[in-house]
């Protein structure tokens, strides 16, 4: 660490002083209640505040108690998710809910440590509700945390590895007044959100210019030191859109995989991003497919979608069946029958959507 922290902190007094007036009017700022507060950080996280504000809206609309979340069938929930990604933090998100109430009577936990019990929450999360619903002064540590501390202290650490979250955290929590720790948090989330942003910080009308180590020294740009994520792998998936009449056979994905518990069609995955004639009749008379064409229809145009670390190259094979699928079939696949309506209710993963939005 470069600097010396002085008493009283001068970052709590800069962000205090900083933040009345920049602070975006968000919704889950006006409430104390720690189920709304909870809420808001499962779905912000991974996802900007403009994506997820629609989500938290639906959510509370929907589920305005944690009662009512936790009874609602995971589908549900999967579904008002869709287009969110990362869908295991739904899935959590909902265990969760669940938790709250079959073991804490639906009370939430009001300390730190009693909030890290439950399931799926960690640090970040039990940190931001012990301190906005109970006012419990522990620091929070997120993206924009690591980075404000990075640049006005000088750390060096690599903010990827998880040995740099106890000096990050020490830091942070010698920093954040008794008094007020809510707003410190809220403050620094939102410092680093739109005033000292990744690559266009706003120096010129910083409070902290002269005490930011990193501005001082012309190191901005190289501050938080941040070692690259492993490397993506690109996956090829070939869909049988099998339809019968006006129904298309879907299933549920029960693997353990990524979009657990989304629907998706019958699917073949490939290494290479080409399914060949013979491997496509093979899987076609595999799932005992009686076509009412012998003409292959031409395959979709590929669609991509981006994973955290997988890349997705995705191409739709349609055919209209000349008889239902077989009950072996379905069974085994877990495949069925859904009309338009169905379809358009069954939480589907967004590279889905966009195939079906064009198609279906
Ligand atoms: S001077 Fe620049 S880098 Fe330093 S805290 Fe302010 S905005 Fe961030």
């Amino acid at each position: 660490m470069a600097n010396l922290i002085p008493r009283p902190s001068f970052l709590a007094a800069a962000l205090l002083a900083w933040y009345p007036r920049h602070q975006r009017d968000l919704p889950w700022r006006h409430t104390r209640h720690p189920y709304p507060i909870w809420l808001s950080e499962v779905i912000l996280q991974q996802t900007r505040v403009a994506q997820g504000l629609p989500y938290y809206e639906t959510f509370v609309a929907a589920y305005p108690t944690v009662q009512d979340l936790a009874a609602a069938p995971e589908a549900e929930v999967l579904r008002y998710w869709q287009g969110l990604g990362y869908y295991s933090r739904a899935r959590n998100m909902h265990r969760t809910a669940q938790q709250v109430v079959t073991e804490f009577g639906g009370q939430f936990p009001s300390t730190y440590a009693g909030l890290l019990k439950l399931r799926g929450v960690g640090p970040y999360t039990a940190a931001a509700i012990a301190s906005f619903a109970f006012d419990e002064a522990v620091a929070v540590l997120d993206g924009n945390v690591y980075r404000v501390l990075a640049r006005i202290f000088g750390l060096h650490s690599d903010i990827a590895a998880p040995s740099s979250r106890k000096e990050f955290q020490a830091l942070a929590d010698q920093h954040i007044p008794a008094g007020s720790p809510a707003d410190f948090n809220q403050a620094i989330m939102e410092f680093g959100a739109i005033q000292c942003t990744p690559a266009k910080p706003d120096c010129l009308f910083c409070p902290m210019q002269q005490q930011c180590w990193a501005f001082q020294h012309g190191q901005v740009a190289l501050l938080p030191v941040k070692s690259k994520a492993k490397a993506s792998r690109t996956r090829y998936f070939h869909y049988f859109v099998l339809r019968h009449g006006a129904h298309t056979y879907l299933r549920e994905r029960r693997e353990k995989d990524i979009w657990q518990g989304l629907y998706d069609f019958a699917l073949a995955e490939t290494t290479v991003p080409d399914l060949p004639t013979a491997e496509l009749l093979r899987h076609l008379d595999a799932l005992g497919a009686q076509l009412d064409t012998s003409q292959a229809a031409e395959p979709s145009a590929t669609y991509r979608h981006v994973l955290s670390h997988q890349k997705l190259e995705a191409r739709f094979h349609e055919f209209s069946l000349a008889r239902p699928l077989p009950p072996a079939t379905l069974r085994d696949l877990g495949l069925r029958a859904y009309s338009l309506a169905e379809i358009e209710a069954l939480p589907k993963p967004q590279l889905i959507v966009n195939y079906w939005n064009q198609n279906g």
